[in-house]
């Protein structure tokens, strides 16, 4: 039997936010209260995923729908690693994965929307964006500096420009919806505590001393205000046809478990088929096999 009795169907439902305006984040667990038995959650993350991928194919044969899933985070959340998991086992030619820093100065001479919207997945794919668009209104949020520095007709950047990048992003959002694009947003919503003991964990493990980055520390101490950030984000440009998942992230197996959950919902919502073949070809289906059967052997032959 189970021992990881929360693991059923659409288990991910309760983290899911479609309606932004009662939402506060001092409602919502960086833990999930369960106790996780990591084996038993290895297995159960493997078959979700052997499902996923399952779907995946239909999902590219089909060649109508894409999915986009965002990842957002504080430091240390898992983002990568979660990525990594759920998307083990899926064919990489269906897989976009993008990852977005700091933007170059090509990026700031654009519109924030500029260059997230040409890494859209293609219909039939699932895109992945570990960070987004949602960055101009949480790093930039925090960081008054870095919206200077995007070059903005000063007339422009008022006290407004948060409600406004909120509206552009739920316009855009609902463009891609009804362009075929089903879009996912994952808050990996970790405590501070166990953001600090990973930190300590990269300076102690020579393994880990790599993904040691001691800006990390500096982002950390604005933790209040990145709360604030996210939750207005949230609450603005939570809905429908782009939920956000405010997943419990202080337990990586339970993280990546939740987030597999919900994407297999999801493609198991869009209830997709192979594509059929027309009846013409059905009807020639014997007459091709009898070509197959005849065919000159000749080409065995080297
Ligand atoms: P990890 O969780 O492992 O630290 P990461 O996603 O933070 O990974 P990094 O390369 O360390 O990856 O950092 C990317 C940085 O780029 C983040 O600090 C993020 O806030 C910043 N960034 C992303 N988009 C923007 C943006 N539009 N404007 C300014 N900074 C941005
Ligand atoms: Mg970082």
């Amino acid at each position: 039997m189970a021992k990881n009795n929360f693991v059923k169907n659409n288990f991910s439902e309760k983290y899911r936010v479609e309606e932004g305006n009662k939402f506060q984040l001092k409602d919502w667990e960086t833990s999930s209260g369960e106790k996780i038995d990591e084996d038993e959650a290895e297995d159960q993350l493997k078959e979700i995923v052997e499902q996923i991928s399952d779907l995946q194919n239909i999902l590219y044969a089909d060649n109508k729908w894409s999915l986009l899933l965002i990842f957002q985070a504080m430091d240390a959340a898992g983002k990568d690693s979660t990525i990594k998991n759920i998307l083990s086992g899926v064919n990489p030619q269906g897989c976009e994965v993008y990852a977005f820093g700091r933007p170059s100065v090509e990026e700031l001479g654009h519109d924030f929307l500029w260059r997230t919207t040409k890494c859209l997945p293609q219909r039939g794919n699932i895109g992945v964006f570990n960070r987004s668009y949602y960055e101009e209104t949480l790093v930039a949020r925090v960081h008054p500096e870095l919206l200077k520095a995007q070059c903005l007709p000063n007339n422009l950047v008022t006290e407004n420009i948060w409600e406004e990048r909120f509206e552009d992003i739920c316009a855009f959002e609902k463009h891609m919806a009804r362009s075929g694009t089903k879009v996912l947003k994952f808050f990996l919503h970790l405590s501070p505590e166990e953001q600090k003991a990973r930190f300590l964990e990269r300076i102690d493990n020579p393994k880990k001393n790599w993904k040691f980055d001691k800006n990390d520390l500096y982002e950390r101490t604005f933790w209040k205000r990145y709360m604030h950030a996210y939750e207005e984000t949230i609450q603005h440009t939570a809905c429908k046809h782009a939920p956000w998942y405010v997943i419990p992230a202080d337990n990586k197996a339970y993280a990546r478990l939740a987030v597999a959950d919900a994407v297999l919902s999801t493609l198991k919502d869009l209830d997709l088929k192979y594509p059929s073949l027309s009846d013409e070809i059905i009807v020639s289906l014997k007459s091709f096999k009898g070509i197959l059967d005849k065919e000159e052997q000749d080409i065995y032959k080297i």
